[in-house]
């Protein structure tokens, strides 16, 4: 049987996610010592552990067929490949930083300015864009470092909680780019290929779906209940139980978690009680 080939990062920030991503899927993997490629146990999934710069040219040329690669690579890298699904982790900014002391008022402040970076072309692009002329070093690795050994006045670096600009003397100016892990393919998969890479779409959209919703239960006194019903999404509409108690009823639904506890808040002011919050493990509608 034809087997779809995944590649994802061999080590680093986004290896522990992406291996529970599959796992989260019910996709077994066993990991073996040397961690270049081994194959799912109960998926036709072959994966490749790879370093995250090289995934969108291996998936360009085929090597493997899809991967796992954050959205700043991909954007880099420029190369023939799709994005399939966003994956909601390896959340991060690509930014510009500048050290504490310089007085930053508006983006011209960056003209003439040199600036360093892994990522030339995304921050040509960007300054293409402002009108603005800087000169820009590339620069593979601790970029943080640059404006203190004075190779450049400024850098354009990731950022997500901001603490190594900090412990390195920068501030941060610009956001040029909010990116997180995404599942990218190349662009020529055969027929069977593409229906293995559909079912598992299918299945992480389930786990994605399942990951952003809450089920709640709670108990209400009957005279109450309109009220809560009309302040509850629920997939359909809420399931009503009657309890054993006539006077009261149990009442089930599906919250989103970004409306969470706006919606607990109102449901309790309206007479909910004993209300119960359950995770979900999958969504499929
Ligand atoms: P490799 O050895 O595979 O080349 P790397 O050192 O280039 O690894 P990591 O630092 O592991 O890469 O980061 C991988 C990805 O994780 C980044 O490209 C980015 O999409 C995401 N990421 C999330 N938060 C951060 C952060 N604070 N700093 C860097 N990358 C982050
Ligand atoms: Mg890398």
């Amino acid at each position: 049987m034809d087997k779809l080939k995944i590649a994802i990062q061999k080590s680093g920030r986004l290896y522990d996610d992406s291996i529970k991503l599959l796992k989260d899927c019910s996709i077994e993997v066993n990991i073996g010592i040397d961690k270049l490629k081994t194959t799912a146990l109960n998926f036709p999934l072959e994966i490749l552990f790879l370093r995250d710069d090289d995934i969108p040219q291996y998936l360009e040329d085929g090597v493997a067929d899809i991967g796992i690669v954050g959205k700043n690579v991909l954007l880099e890298k420029r190369k023939k490949i799709k994005i399939k699904e966003t994956l909601g982790f390896g959340k991060c900014r690509l930014a510009i930083a500048i050290p504490k002391s310089l007085v930053y008022k508006e983006i011209n402040d960056l003209n003439g300015k040199r600036i360093a970076t892994s990522y030339p072309f995304l921050v040509r692009e960007f300054f293409e864009k402002k009108y603005i002329k800087a000169e820009i070093h590339e620069i593979s690795g601790a970029v943080e470092i640059a404006p203190g050994i004075g190779l450049a006045d400024c850098i354009c670096d990731l950022v997500s909680s901001g603490s190594t600009l900090f412990m390195n003397g920068l501030k941060e100016v610009e956001t040029i780019l909010q990116s997180e892990a995404v599942l990218a393919s190349n662009l020529h998969l055969r027929e069977e290929q593409n229906i293995i890479m559909k079912k598992l779409l299918f299945r992480i959209r389930s786990v994605k779906k399942a990951k952003n919703h809450k089920y709640i239960l709670l108990n209400v006194s009957n005279e109450h209940l309109e009220k809560i019903i009309s302040h509850l999404p629920g997939i359909k509409s809420p399931v009503i139980l009657p309890l054993a108690n006539s006077k009261c009823s149990s009442v089930h639904s599906v919250v989103n978690e970004n409306d969470f506890w706006g919606i607990i808040e109102n449901l309790k002011a309206l007479g909910a009680q004993d209300i119960l919050v359950l995770p979900i493990e999958k969504i499929i509608l």
